[in-house]
């Protein structure tokens, strides 16, 4: 995936200003275009006219076989694999604005900053798709303290407007190269975003690769403690998806559900 302008800034809050300098600063992410070939198609809320019959027949494949597959590996290129006998966890390549499953009992799963105003990468994507009606609902999640409304590790719930899910779950994953414990801290953005899925009667939830972007966690990492930790989850949810963007996060989180599970 071709980044244009991926770079961060380390900004200091009001507090460290004054002296009061908290042990991490804030990470601020920049807004920034993504590149990146498209695997499924517009929206359902505003479809556009198909040009082709193939254009037609991938859309119509997409939205629906996103989220129902059968076990193993679909045509979309979904693989399943039990957690429970009631919960499957789902990996496919993608973008993760297309994923939806019924548009009541499902969510998608942001990586924000702790500002939540919207950014680059996935961040992005998600506020574009989902319009500003988005950007105006994480306005009005409180501040935990000045430019802070989800802390990194914690999740925040809001809904999702023009995206074709009921919810938008916004997390914050660790910096790999400046979080003290970023594997603690990884683990507990998952259980935070299952835990809020849940008190929210969510079924079906995806997941992009939580810090493996602009955040830099390594993949292989990543994926083990994504996968290890939504198992802990297996008898709440009837599907946990990850959507994965490239073909290295795909083949990674391939390969670490075959050894874990
Ligand atoms: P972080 O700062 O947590 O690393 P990024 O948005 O930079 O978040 O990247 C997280 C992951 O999301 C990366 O693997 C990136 O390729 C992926 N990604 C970017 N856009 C999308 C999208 N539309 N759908 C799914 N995954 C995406």
């Amino acid at each position: 995936m071709a980044m244009v302008g991926r770079s961060f800034s380390l900004c200091c809050l009001p507090s460290q200003a004054a002296g009061a300098c908290p042990a991490k600063p804030t990470i601020l992410r920049p807004s920034f275009s993504a590149v990146a070939p498209l695997q499924c198609h517009p929206p359902t809320h505003r479809p556009r006219a198909p040009s082709s019959f193939s254009f037609s027949f991938s859309f119509f494949r997409c939205v629906r076989g996103m989220a129902r597959s059968d076990n193993g590996v679909s045509r979309d290129g979904q693989k399943s694999f039990p957690l429970s006998s009631t919960c499957l966890l789902k990996l496919q390549r993608g973008d993760i604005t297309k994923w939806s499953v019924d548009g009541t009992s499902d969510a998608i799963v942001n990586a924000a900053n702790e500002r939540m105003l919207g950014g680059g990468g996935v961040d992005g994507a998600i506020h574009r798709a989902a319009g500003p009606e988005l950007r105006e609902a994480c306005w009005n999640v409180p501040e935990v303290r000045p430019g802070v409304r989800c802390p990194t590790g914690e999740a925040r719930i809001t809904g999702a407007y023009r995206l074709p899910v009921s919810r938008v779950i916004h997390t914050v994953g660790p910096v790999y190269d400046i979080d003290e414990h970023p594997e603690a801290s990884l683990r507990s953005v998952y259980r935070n975003c299952l835990r809020i899925a849940k008190e929210n009667h969510i079924q079906y939830i995806a997941f992009p690769a939580i810090s493996c972007g602009v955040f830099r966690y390594p993949l292989s990492e990543a994926s083990y403690v994504a996968v290890s930790t939504v198992k802990e989850f297996a008898d709440d949810f009837k599907e946990i998806h990850f959507v994965l963007f490239s073909d290295d996060a795909y083949s990674a989180w391939l390969e670490k559900a075959n050894e874990v599970l």
